[in-house]
């Protein structure tokens, strides 16, 4: 990491505003990077508008670091946030929302990409709302604009979190139904805007993660905000990106071949017209001479031999 790069992040003091129990947890958890030499993280935080973006980036740093914005729309810059603690520098990147007007903001995304040039992506957080009851093509879109620009590679990289996770679903549904509905309707939407098989879905599954943004989120009696299940969100939600950071899938670096080159799932195309060569040398060429060889060889060819009557009786 570059000096510059260390210079700018702040010491993380939100750290000291969670309750103990979380502190202790996220330690613990930042450990294992050290135990593994990771001295950097970064964790990109995409979706649609609205949908608790910045939120998350705040609940998790402990700070309001990012703007949160009810009614407006966010602008199109990113926003890094960056803070250390003992050696270990945590970066989170919030954009803003890739949909304006009904379509993906091409813009807006034009300008994530050059905002992240010579960054690494260690996490990819989709995010999107818990307590919604459909999806549709926008979000294939954005999920589609998402692997444009970053490659497919980054849903090994990836998690989902649905914020608004303390929501009571329909009465004719209990809330673990529908989350699972949900769920199941969303990583469908990424498997196809994405392109992805539904075997790289079974090798890499992508997490799904819950995250209670409000003020209003209930709490435990170590004064951690919980899911309705009981389980301290902030501190999950941290495990989990640990969890992909370190699973094996390499982090996506974003340099100007990725920004300006070719969409990345297409860099295989360049080989089709050497394999067409190719096929014509090795294969068609031969091919062609062997019949030319077999032609000449046969003196008479059946259909000569035919036309001739000598080859069928004709009536
Ligand atoms: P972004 O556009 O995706 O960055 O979304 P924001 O973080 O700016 O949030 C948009 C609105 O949703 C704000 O009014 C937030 O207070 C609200 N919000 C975000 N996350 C949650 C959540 O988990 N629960 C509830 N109840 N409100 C949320
Ligand atoms: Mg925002």
């Amino acid at each position: 990491m570059s000096m510059a790069a260390l210079q700018m992040s702040r010491e993380w003091t939100g750290l000291q505003q969670f309750p103990s129990a979380t502190q202790s947890k996220l330690l613990e958890v930042l450990g294992s990077f050290k135990e593994k030499d990771m001295s950097t993280l970064t964790v990109l935080v995409m979706g649609k508008g609205g949908v608790g973006k910045s939120s998350t980036v705040n609940s998790v740093i402990g700070e309001k670091a990012v703007a949160v914005s009810t009614f407006q729309s966010e602008g199109l810059r990113p926003t890094l946030v960056s803070r250390s603690r003992s050696g270990f520098t945590l970066n989170i990147i919030d954009t803003p929302g890739l949909i304006e007007g009904g379509y993906v903001n091409d813009q807006a995304l034009e300008l994530i990409k050059r905002f992240l040039l010579n960054k690494t992506i260690d996490v990819l957080l989709y995010v999107d709302r818990l307590d919604v009851y459909r999806v549709d093509d926008l979000d294939r879109q954005v999920v589609r604009a998402i692997t444009d620009a970053f490659g497919k590679e980054i849903w090994k990289k990836a998690a989902v979190v649905l914020t608004h996770a303390q929501f009571s679903p329909p009465d004719v549904l209990s809330y673990d139904v529908f989350l699972s509905r949900r769920s199941d309707a969303l990583l469908k939407v990424v498997r196809s805007g994405a392109r992805l098989k539904k075997q790289d879905m079974q090798t890499s599954p992508i997490p799904v993660i819950l995250a209670e943004n409000s003020g209003r989120c209930n709490k435990n009696e170590d004064d951690e905000k919980i899911l309705p299940d009981g389980t301290a969100w902030i501190p999950n939600l941290v495990k989990t990106i640990t969890e992909i950071a370190l699973n094996g899938s390499k982090s996506i670096l974003v340099d100007r071949k990725l920004i300006e080159g070719p969409n990345p799932n297409e860099r295989g195309k360049f080989l089709i017209p050497l394999i067409f060569a190719f096929q014509y040398l090795f294969i068609m060429r031969p091919m062609v001479r062997r019949i030319k060889t077999d032609v000449a060889r046969e003196s008479k060819p059946a259909w000569e031999l035919r036309d001739s009557g000598l080859g069928s009786r004709r009536l």
